[in-house]
């Protein structure tokens, strides 16, 4: 089983490239918004940081999800992708100036604030353009995520949202601040979360807090979970689609939402990452002292996850049929941690082999970088490819 790649157009293009099945997107985003519509009071945002390439930010927008935003330069993007104004909140412990101006003349649906000085900040910059902004609360809920280090965000130790102890001194600050307008909670514990008890510990953690809220009588509008259902990495053509229903199921059945209060989602990974697939081109294969290497014309510069996260992706010899034969995969970059994936075993590869790094949607296209002088990777959408 070789996923379904058109290597006669593969063989026109110049590599690398990131492919993209929309058939796949499509299915995730009809899967998602099935889910939404059986609750009224669900609202899912895209995480633009997973992937923000612009064909794909037309589909997702298409299908009436709102976008999540953690730069000035997201919401940008966002807008010109068609996301409505009043769908995009925004996140980020360093907002500046210039990004809370873009998001405040631009009428967002609010601010997930991160701070005491940025909430003071946020409450100046509305004053100056005589407008009132919607802001959320970040807080962090202390809340483990069993997933890598570098991905965990909700933990006390990370640089992310409010304390939980601060909340109250926070509530009392904005009641003070006539400029902004406090409407929701807003959570993020990580990403890649595949153990749904991480989730329903974040429920329980809200739950509390609104407990805490409602004995001063205060109601919010809006909950935000933020994001972080995982992909498998492992089988992406057994499992195209994430466990929606689970992770849904776990907010409806753990988590106590008071009358009219919105429920907010801000999935990136799992929109994404299936669909994508990093497509390189066997430049050698070489025999070293103890191993045997496939060289790749794609490098940590076009996907940065395994350097960075020691993350596996599942890689495809789509040219060749021959027995399987064990190969580190590795890029041309002048650095060690270029590797893909070490004993991998692999179709017997050739100079000139197309190989498919799968599961790449997401973190990987946004990622890239031009390190060592070499160029953006390019993209192509499966519908524009079946000529
Ligand atoms: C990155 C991020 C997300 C998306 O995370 P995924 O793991 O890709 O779903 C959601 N919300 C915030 C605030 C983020 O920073």
């Amino acid at each position: 089983m070789k996923g379904s790649f058109p290597l006669e157009s593969f063989s026109q293009l110049e590599t690398p490239f990131y492919y993209y099945d929309t058939a796949i997107l499509r299915e995730t985003l009809a899967a998602i918004t099935t889910h939404v519509r059986e609750t009224r009071n669900y609202k899912v945002h895209y995480a633009i940081k997973a992937n923000a390439n612009p064909k794909l930010l037309r589909i997702i927008s298409a299908y009436g999800l709102g976008a999540d935003c953690v730069s000035g330069g997201e919401i940008q993007t966002a807008l010109d992708a068609g996301f409505p104004s009043d769908s995009i909140v925004f996140a980020g412990v360093g907002k500046t100036d210039k990004e809370i101006l873009l998001g405040l003349r631009n009428g967002i649906s609010c601010f997930n604030v991160e701070s005491i000085p940025e909430l003071e900040v946020i409450n100046e910059l509305a004053m100056q353009l005589s407008t009132t902004a919607r802001v959320a609360f970040r807080i962090n809920p202390d809340v483990g995520a069993h997933t890598h280090a570098n991905i965990t965000t909700g933990l006390a130790e990370n640089k992310f949202g409010i304390a939980m102890e601060d909340m109250d001194k926070v509530i009392d600050l904005v009641s003070r601040l006539t400029h902004v307008r406090f409407i929701g909670l807003h959570f993020h514990i990580g990403s890649q979360i595949l153990d749904m008890a991480d989730f329903v510990s974040l429920c329980n953690r809200i739950n509390e807090l609104q407990e805490h809220l409602s004995r001063r009588q205060i109601v919010v509008g809006n909950i935000n979970v933020g994001g972080g259902l995982g992909v498998d990495y492992q089988h992406p053509d057994r499992k195209p689609i994430p466990d929606l229903s689970s992770y849904f199921s776990v907010f409806r059945n753990h988590l106590k939402l008071h009358a009219h209060q919105t429920l907010h989602f801000e999935l990136g990974r799992a929109v994404v990452a299936q669909c994508g697939s990093l497509i390189s081109r066997v430049t050698f294969v070489k025999q070293g002292a103890i191993k045997q290497f496939a060289i790749l014309d794609a490098g940590f510069s076009d996907l940065i996850r395994p350097a960075l996260y020691q993350a596996y992706h599942k890689i495809e010899n789509i040219s060749s049929e021959e027995a399987k034969q064990t190969y580190d995969v590795v890029g041309p970059i002048c650095e060690s941690s270029d590797v893909f994936q070490k004993a991998s075993e692999l179709n017997k590869a050739h100079r000139g082999d197309f190989i498919a790094i799968r599961s790449a949607g997401a973190y990987g296209e946004a990622m890239a970088s031009c390190y060592n002088c070499r160029q953006l990777p390019a993209s192509y959408l499966s519908d524009e490819i079946h000529v």
